[in-house]
C-alpha cells in the first residue's frame, strides 16, 4: 500500500483493511504500508482507508482472487511423525515464533530485490494444501529448496538476526528482521554461522542446509512474513519490492 505525494500528511497515518490497521511509514515524500493477506484469506472485494490524524485521508479497493493453491498428501516416517504429537513444545514453539515476527522495526533495512538463500531444487511451492498421513490440510508456509547437506545458505536480504537457534519442528533456524514489518526465515538446518542480534547483509552466509525438525529430507524451508502473516517469498525475488 502506498501513498505518494503525501509529505504534508498530518499524525501518525495508518492503513485500515477490513478492521486491522496498519501503521505507515515515510520515504521521500511517500507513506506506505506491507500487508500481508494469509492463504485462507476470504476471495473478494475489500475497501482500504487510510487515516491520519483521526480522519480519513483518502479510501481504495482490493480484489482478493485465488491463489490458485495446489493439494498434495506427504508421508513422513514416524520418527519424524512423531514430533507433532507433542502439542506442547508445538505451543511452546509457535509462541516464541510469533512473538519474533510480530515485532515492527521501523527503519527498513533491505533494498532491490531479494536473493534465492540456496542452491537446489524447488521441492514445494509456498502456499500448497498439505495433508501430512493423512491428516487435515494445511497450508505450506514457506518455499522448500532442496539439496544435499551442507549447502551453503545465505540471507535472502539485508536484516538483523532476529532468532538463531535450535526450534522443535523447524529444528535449526534463523529469522532475520528486514524492518517495516518484513522477516525472512531459514529453517532445517545442520548448523548455524550466525547470533540474534548481529547484522546480516544481503548475500551473507548464515548456516547449511540440513534435515533438522520436520522433514522428509535436507532442505531449506524459506519463509517470508509480513506483519506476522506468511507470504510467498519467490514474489521478493521478482522486483524490488520498495516504497
Ligand atoms: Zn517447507
Amino acid at each position: 500500500m502506498r501513498l505518494r505525494n503525501a509529505s504534508e500528511v498530518p499524525g501518525d497515518p495508518a492503513v485500515v483493511l477490513a478492521g486491522v490497521s496498519y501503521p505507515m511509514l515515510a520515504e521521500a515524500g511517500v507513506w506506505y504500508a506491507y500487508i500481508g493477506l494469509p492463504t485462507w484469506y476470504t476471495i473478494g472485494g475489500y475497501p482500504l482507508d487510510v487515516y491520519a490524524g483521526g480522519l480519513v485521508l483518502v479510501s481504495g479497493w482490493l480484489e482478493v482472487s485465488d491463489g490458485g493453491f495446489a493439494f498434495e498428501s506427504i508421508t513422513l516416517p514416524p520418527d519424524s511423525s512423531d514430533l507433532l504429537l507433542d502439542q506442547a513444545r508445538i505451543d511452546e514453539e509457535r509462541q516464541r515464533v510469533n512473538g519474533i515476527i510480530a515485532g515492527f522495526t521501523p527503519e527498513r533495512y533491505w533494498s532491490g530485490a531479494w536473493i534465492t538463500p540456496t542452491a537446489g531444487v524447488v521441492s514445494d511451492q509456498f502456499g500448497t494444501q498439505r495433508s501430512i498421513n493423512g491428516g487435515a490440510y494445511y497450508p505450506h508456509t514457506g518455499l522448500d529448496i532442496a539439496n544435499d547437506e551442507g549447502t551453503p545458505i545465505y540471507a535472502a536480504a539485508s536484516g538483523v538476526v532476529a532468532l538463531a537457534e535450535e526450534l522443535f519442528l523447524y529444528g535449526n533456524a534463523v529469522i532475520l528482521d528486514h524492518g517495516a514489518g518484513v522477516f525472512s526465515g531459514y529453517n532445517h538446518m545442520t548448523s548455524l554461522v550466525v547470533s540474534a542480534g548481529s547484522f546480516a547483509a544481503q548475500g551473507d552466509l548464515i548456516g547449511y542446509m540440513g534435515a533438522t525438525g520436520l522433514v522428509t529430507g535436507p532442505h531449506v524451508h524459506w519463509e517470508a512474513v509480513v506483519q506476522g502473516v506468511r507470504v510467498d517469498p519467490s514474489l521478493w525475488t521478482q522486483g524490488g519490492v520498495e516504497p
